[in-house]
């Protein structure tokens, strides 16, 4: 059975000291790294929230969300411990059109124009481990298209980051009643 690791949005603005800093994000950066590496023969794909400046999920557009993962800067950069497992074919970018929000890394987008989910099928990945930031947003969007689109979807409770912990906690039960193992 084919499996692979999909990375959601463990990129600086998520990570402390960024814009929109989220619990657990370095704890969850370093457990996804000793996962990848327990785990070297699998593919691992990169999820990235990569906005304009004036995206409209901005307070400034009258979005619920401060600035944050604006393209061409340092917050929108994937942590650097993980920067040895990206390649660009592997790298999917979300949010990138200004009117759209999009949490599911289903809607991304690699430089070649692929989905997620044409690329997965490309390597033929039936079963996907879902890491990343945040579990109440981008993480159980990403795994819910996941499991819609017919992979089994295990999601990694260690490599979890929250934007509130108690939302972090009654989502997990919830993706677990939709059939997403949580381990
Ligand atoms: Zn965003």
């Amino acid at each position: 059975m084919e499996k692979a690791i999909v990375v959601v949005d463990e990129i600086y603005d998520f990570i402390t000291g960024g814009s929109l800093e989220c619990g657990h994000s370095e704890e969850a950066v370093a457990a996804t790294k000793a996962l990848i590496e327990k785990n070297p023969a699998l593919p691992v794909l990169f999820i990235c929230d990569h906005h304009p400046a004036n995206h409209c999920s901005f307070a400034a557009q009258g979005g619920p969300w401060p600035p944050h993962c604006v393209a061409g800067t340092h917050g929108a950069e994937i942590h650097k411990d993980l920067l040895p497992f990206v390649s660009e074919e592997l790298t999917f970018y979300k949010g990138c059109d200004p009117e759209q929000e999009q949490y599911s890394g289903f809607d991304g987008k690699n430089e070649a124009g692929q989905s997620l989910a044409e690329v997965l099928n490309l390597l033929g990945t039936e079963v996907v481990y879902v890491t990343g930031i945040a579990t109440e947003y981008c993480v159980k969007n990403t795994a819910e298209d996941l499991l819609k689109a017919g992979f089994k979807v295990t999601v990694i409770e260690d490599c979890l980051g929250w934007v509130d912990a108690e939302g972090h906690k009654k989502t997990l039960p919830d993706l677990k009643s939709e059939g997403i193992r949580i381990q």
